[in-house]
């Protein structure tokens, strides 16, 4: 599969050391613990791959993974801390929005979500970022073994109707890492921006 060459490539700090690697990458958000490394490594079908701290002010960086000749995945920095100081707030705040909204070789913006609790205030704030590129954004709603299927079938359509309204770009699945539910479908909306 096209994740199945994964491998670590650079981490970032700061906008002007974003790599030159010419190719096309494709991005993940989300906020903390809404399952976003774990979809990384399933993906990748590797055990650590993506690797989040969970310690406050250490999680401003960018993750690249190379995925061969195919591009690159971005494990961007997770959101919704309950306590981070201002400055990292800002550091976040400047390098997310910066990144989201002037990346070139950024072809589109996977967004992770607890299907217990789609539609936050802070992933909306990175629909509203994205949303002026006019990029392409996919939303997996994860941990969809934590409901039943007409629950996750229910929420699945309520957030449908609501992106619709709102956010047109976007598209939505079901996933789940534990039970390995919905890579086919990611993996085919990854590859298909990855190759457009
Ligand atoms: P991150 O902070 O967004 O990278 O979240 P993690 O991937 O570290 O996951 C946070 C917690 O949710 C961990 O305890 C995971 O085991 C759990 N988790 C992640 N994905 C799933 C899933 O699909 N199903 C269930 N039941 N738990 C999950």
């Amino acid at each position: 599969g096209l994740f199945s060459l994964a491998a670590f490539y650079t981490t970032v700090n700061h906008i002007k050391d974003l790599p030159m690697h010419g190719g096309r990458e494709v991005a993940f958000v989300g906020r903390s613990n809404a399952g976003k490394s774990s979809a990384i490594n399933t993906l990748a079908n590797h055990v650590r791959l993506a690797y989040t701290s969970k310690t406050p002010g250490r999680t401003q960086h960018l993750n690249y993974f190379s995925l061969g000749n195919d591009g690159y995945i971005v494990d961007l920095p997770g959101y919704g801390y309950a306590k981070v100081p201002p400055e990292a707030k800002r550091h976040w705040e400047a390098l997310l929005s910066t990144y989201l909204q002037k990346r070139e070789e950024l072809s589109g913006l996977i967004v992770i979500m607890d299907i217990r609790r789609p539609l936050l205030e802070l992933d909306e704030t990175m629909l509203d970022w994205f949303a002026t590129t006019g990029k392409p954004v996919h939303i997996l709603l994860t941990k969809s073994d934590k409901l039943s299927r007409q629950q996750s079938t229910l929420t699945l359509m309520k957030v449908k109707a609501y992106l619709a309204e709102n956010y047109p770009q976007c598209s939505v699945q079901l996933f789940s890492s534990l039970k390995k539910q919905g890579l086919e479908e990611a993996e085919a909306v990854i590859a298909g921006w990855l190759k457009a």
